[in-house]
């Protein structure tokens, strides 16, 4: 058990990425947090997590909301008492070329990810500074944390600021054993994918499968999307690497797309 008894807060948690890594932690002891916009999704979560025998909580946070963030990780404290990791992965996608991006939409994409990121992480490092046992935040970048594609601006402008972000929490946290590391995956079937397959062949006039064959996976080394499970397994390397040697780092999960 590689996380036993550790706090655990992973937003975006009822879906997707982030609800595999809660998983991984619950398997491998945590007492994880599902931190979601709507309770009633991230409840569903932590309910067939508490059937399967773990501990899990779940709650209601718009991570661009103060107000939500700051009472989502007072909960947690007032239920577990500490929190040792933060995975920041709640995000959304826009597909749309930059002439004709409303500016609302650049605004919400940078909120979720950027503001979220920098809200969530604040409120935590408050008590991994006070409990004198440091902690782990992790960012989910991606590969457009690295390289661009075209319909994605507002995306890649935020994914490639975490990165910034993870390198300043890195040097500030360091003296208080606060890690902080960036993981970046390339394409994983989620609904947030699924979801941007029509609107890419929409916008590019070209078929579905296309946008899987010659946009999505044209890149990587072997034409293989990443699964959730290689992404939470990242994390549980990131989360439960006991050390400041593997601080400010960001990983490529990605086949081969965007060697460094
Ligand atoms: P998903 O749509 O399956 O899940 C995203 C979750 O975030 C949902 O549960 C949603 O309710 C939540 N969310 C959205 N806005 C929120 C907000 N304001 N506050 C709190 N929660 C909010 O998507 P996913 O594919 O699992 O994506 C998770 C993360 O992984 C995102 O940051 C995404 O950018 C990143 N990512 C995804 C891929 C991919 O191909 N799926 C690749 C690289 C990076």
């Amino acid at each position: 058990m590689l996380l036993k008894d550790k706090v655990a807060i992973v937003t975006g948690a009822a879906s997707g990425i982030g609800k595999a890594i809660a998983e991984k932690y619950a398997t491998e002891g945590a007492k994880v947090v599902i931190a979601d916009l709507d309770l009633k999704d991230a409840e569903l979560t932590a309910k067939s997590m508490r059937n399967n025998g773990h501990d899990a909580l779940a709650v209601a946070m718009d991570v661009t909301n103060e107000d939500q963030v700051i009472k989502g990780v007072e909960k947690v404290i007032s239920t577990y008492d500490t929190v040792d990791v933060l995975v920041s992965n709640a995000g959304i996608q826009v597909i749309s070329p930059i002439e004709s991006l409303p500016l609302a939409k650049w605004k919400q994409m940078l909120a979720i990810h950027l503001d979220g990121a920098f809200l969530t992480t604040r409120e935590c490092l408050k008590y991994m500074y006070k409990s004198g046992k440091g902690g782990s935040i992790i960012y989910m970048g991606s590969v457009h944390s690295k390289e661009a594609s075209v319909l994605k601006a507002p995306y890649v402008t935020a994914k490639h600021g975490l990165i910034g972000l993870c390198k300043v929490v890195a040097k500030e946290g360091i003296k208080h054993n606060v890690r902080a590391n960036v993981i970046c995956p390339s394409f994983v079937r989620t609904p947030l994918v699924d979801k941007q397959i029509p609107e890419q062949a929409k916008d590019l006039g070209i078929s579905e499968d296309d946008v899987v064959k010659k946009v999505m996976l044209k890149d990587t080394i072997d034409g293989e999307f990443t699964t959730t499970e290689d992404v939470a397994d990242i994390a549980l390397l990131f989360a439960s690497f006991d050390s400041n040697a593997l601080t400010g780092q960001s990983i490529l999960v990605s086949h081969g797309w965007f060697m460094q």
